[in-house]
């Protein structure tokens, strides 16, 4: 542990040099900010200060088995005494392995896989994939990606352009977007762009609309669409049993690539290995990040079918496409051990067992607090919408600064846990308990009441 003066210094020096992504550090300093975290085991971390907290989210949804597994320090210290990485055009064992077990672990022929270093990176590939793809087969002038509103597929320049999660605001400093990009409704059954009064009605309809789109910018231009299968923002979207299976359909009808970002949703996140298996569906490209390492060291891919990734062996097919970090040995290792763990402590089944627990909790929570709208999700990826009113489902303004006083009332509660101006996307470590769950639950319940006081919301 580090000393009082020690944490305060460290403090400062982050203050003055370091960059954090998507904080101030203006406003950081005034909030004493930020907390430096020192240790972690489970769903706990533990503060430069001694003071411990949970982490609901498990760093950015993505510390599936929870933090502190030795299992996984070994094998990435074994790796790293043996061969740390990898001469150029050489590749070793762990990545070779971990290719296998990708090919093994999802849906179809999906089989080749492209390592990288993160979500993004991951998607990124995916679209260069595609595009190279159209390119091999004949295709050129499909070059349009349809991604969905109120999705997110990461930050580099590429992938930044897909969904909207954060509306204009991520976007606006980074104009002007490259072309070809269409934006697909989100099946949100709380709000159905169409008017669907049921997840099905809001499916079909989302799924009509899509084709409706893609027909109305030319099919024959179109080259993927590109989907989390369960939402993570804006307190998440789970769509309707109907909408993943037509849209493979509409793919299939137009000759375009369905590309299924799993990035948060892999993994067991969801209650099943990877989220697009709730519907049977098999996409011609997976991305997957997160989960695949719980965050332990940096691994990504994008995992390719067979059918598409032939088309890139024999000569002159080759994709000029390369990361130093891709194929790291280390972190593939590290990701073996992972993935071992998650199949043989079944947190898969936990998952769906548990945030089966969690998300009943939430629902009893919705029975006392007007506040909450909606509370929905799949295993251990859980919305809770916020609202002004229940009946018009109207979101606050924000000059009601919710988002900001509900994380303070969080953290004052031991929660590190940011809410959003549509409410709480919830994704704990997969191996959390239900006394934990319960943890969580009061503080959340006692946070949600101090705020309906403060804005006089009433049952
Ligand atoms: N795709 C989804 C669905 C994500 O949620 C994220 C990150 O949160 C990304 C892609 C980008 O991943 P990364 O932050 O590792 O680049």
């Amino acid at each position: 542990m580090v000393t009082v003066s020690e944490g305060e210094a460290i403090r400062q020096s982050s203050l003055r040099h370091q960059w954090m992504h998507s904080r101030d550090w203006t406003k950081m300093a005034e909030e004493d900010d930020p907390l430096v975290m020192v240790e972690g085991k489970g769903v706990r971390v533990t503060d430069s200060s001694g003071k411990s907290w949970i982490d609901v989210n498990g760093g950015y949804v993505s510390v599936n088995v929870g933090y502190g597994r030795q299992e996984i320090v070994d094998a990435a210290y074994e790796q790293m005494t043996k061969v740390n990485y990898f001469p150029m055009g050489t590749t070793t064992v762990p990545v070779i392995q971990l290719a296998e077990k990708l090919a093994q672990l999802t849906p179809g022929s999906l089989s080749r896989v492209f390592q990288v270093s993160g979500g993004s990176e991951a998607n990124e590939s995916a679209l260069k994939i595609t595009r190279a793809y159209y390119r091999r087969v004949g295709e050129p002038d499909r070059f349009k990606i349809v991604s969905r509103k109120a999705s997110y597929h990461g930050t580099t320049g590429g992938v930044l352009w897909l969904g909207d999660s954060d509306g204009v605001r991520g976007r606006t400093d980074f104009e002007p977007a490259i072309p070809g990009m269409l934006y697909a409704p989100q099946p949100n059954p709380y709000h159905c762009e169409f008017g669907g009064r049921t997840p099905s009605e809001c499916a079909v309809l989302c799924a009509e609309a899509t084709e409706k789109l893609i027909q109305f910018h030319d099919p024959r231009n179109v080259a993927a669409i590109i989907g989390e299968p369960v939402a993570s923002p804006r307190a998440v979207s789970v769509p309707g049993d109907e909408y993943w299976p037509m849209i493979r359909e509409i793919c299939d009808k137009y000759g375009i690539l369905l590309i299924a970002d799993e990035v948060v949703t892999g993994f067991g996140r969801t209650g099943k290995m990877f989220a697009i298996d709730h519907w049977g569906v098999v996409p011609d490209i997976m991305s997957v990040a997160k989960g695949i390492v719980s965050s332990y060291l940096p691994v990504a891919a994008t995992i390719v079918k067979k059918e598409v990734a032939d088309y890139f062996g024999g000569p002159g097919n080759q994709m000029f496409h390369a990361l130093t970090y891709g194929g790291h040995p280390v972190a593939a290792a590290a990701a073996l051990k992972n993935i071992e763990i998650i199949e043989n402590e079944g947190l898969v089944k936990n998952s769906a067992e548990v945030g089966a627990y969690f998300k009943g909790s939430l629902e009893e929570l919705m029975e006392k607090h007007p506040i909450i709208g909606d509370v929905r999700g799949l295993g251990l990826l859980i919305g809770v919408e916020l609202v002004s009113n229940r009946a018009t489902r109207a979101a606050f303004s924000t000059d009601e600064r919710i988002a900001e006083r509900l994380s303070k009332k969080f953290r004052n509660r031991g929660l590190i846990l940011f809410a959003g101006d549509h409410g709480l996307t919830l994704g704990p470590p997969l191996c959390i308990t239900r006394s934990e769950i319960d943890e969580i639950v009061t503080a959340l319940d006692e946070s949600i009441g101090e705020l309906e006081g403060e804005l006089d919301m009433k049952r």
